[in-house]
């Protein structure tokens, strides 16, 4: 297996101004493994109370997904629910139950040990680092987190960030986190803590890449069709990895490549609630969609022109 997620598996409830949807699949994991399954063999860990669906674990088998590292613990299955308002960027949290995630102490298998590709998705920073301890030395970790543990479990964060290549957060998580309104200089922040790269997710209007050596700005897409965010992050996440594992090149260009993958991913996420549109959606649709964000975002050089 070439790409292990870790995260939650969850059921959300979520409520959009197009909508409503109770206990519905969702969780970090979920929704970064099913988008990585589209590229690459891809494993997840997290825990499940005995009250998942088992439907719920069909479709994750249905696309390939190594279930293994999912972890049955008596009690109820991890729980979030949120609302969004017109500004679909900003998800409002209503509630949090952590429930069997509480009681999660995840032990990697000797094979999941020397996974090459790493996503650390939105979870307990105090887990994150259990499984950092397991790695045999991976290719590349990815993390991810959300304003919860900023607000609760900061230091645990700060070791996090220290040991890994990219760390993902959105505009508002890097802003509370590295406590400044300006993006670029929360990066350069976060880069001084010792990620190698930060992305930082904009929701509709794009993500940036900063690291020592280079800047990358992804395009926003104009989407329209657009009924529920809630995993937006995590399917980007998960289609940058496992572009990235697919073709096990981490120069430069191919992780300009990866960025605007999960971008792809994340456009099509948004457009029906919870997992609904990963559900139905084809190979041939991912690559139709990457060629548009080249079109939209290409322009030509100044042609020689002379300026006062
Ligand atoms: P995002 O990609 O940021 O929209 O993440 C959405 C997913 O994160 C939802 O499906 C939730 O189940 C999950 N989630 C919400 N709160 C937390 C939390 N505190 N820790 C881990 N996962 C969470």
């Amino acid at each position: 297996m070439s790409v292990l997620i870790v995260g939650t598996v969850a059921l959300d409830s979520v409520e959009t101004p197009f909508g409503k949807k109770e206990e519905i699949l969702g969780g970090s994991a979920v929704h970064a493994s099913i988008s990585s399954s589209f590229f690459a063999e891809t494993a997840i860990i997290g825990p499940v109370g005995n009250d998942f669906p088992s439907e719920h674990l069909d479709f994750l088998k249905s696309r390939n997904i190594g279930l293994s590292g999912l972890e049955n613990i008596a009690g109820k299955t991890f729980r979030w629910s949120g609302f969004y308002e017109f500004d679909m960027n900003q998800a409002h949290t209503r509630d949090t139950q952590l429930n069997v995630l509480s009681r999660f102490n995840p032990k990697l298998g000797e094979e999941m040990r020397k996974t090459r590709f790493v996503f650390l998705a939105n979870l307990d920073p105090e887990i994150q680092l259990k499984i950092l301890d397991q790695l045999d030395g991976p290719k590349l970790i990815a993390a991810d987190t959300m304003d919860f543990w900023i607000k609760s479990k900061r230091d645990a964060l700060h070791e996090v960030i220290k040991k890994v290549d990219f760390v993902l957060m959105n505009e508002g998580e890097i802003r509370m986190f590295m406590e400044t309104p300006n993006i670029p200089l929360a990066a350069r922040r976060l880069l001084k803590l010792g990620a190698k790269a930060v992305i930082v997710k904009q929701g509709e209007h794009g993500a940036l890449v900063f690291s020592d050596s280079y800047h990358f700005s992804a395009p926003s897409y104009p989407q329209e069709m657009f009924k529920d965010p809630t995993g937006a992050g995590d399917s980007f996440a998960g289609g940058f990895i496992g572009y990235l594992a697919k073709t096990g090149d981490l120069s430069e260009g191919n992780i300009r490549r990866s960025v605007i993958i999960g971008s792809v991913m994340a456009s099509f996420n948004i457009e029906d609630f919870g997992l609904d549109r990963m559900r139905r959606l084809k190979a041939h649709e991912i690559a139709e969609r990457f060629s548009e964000f080249k079109r939209f975002s290409e322009f030509e050089s100044l042609g020689g022109e002379k300026y006062a």
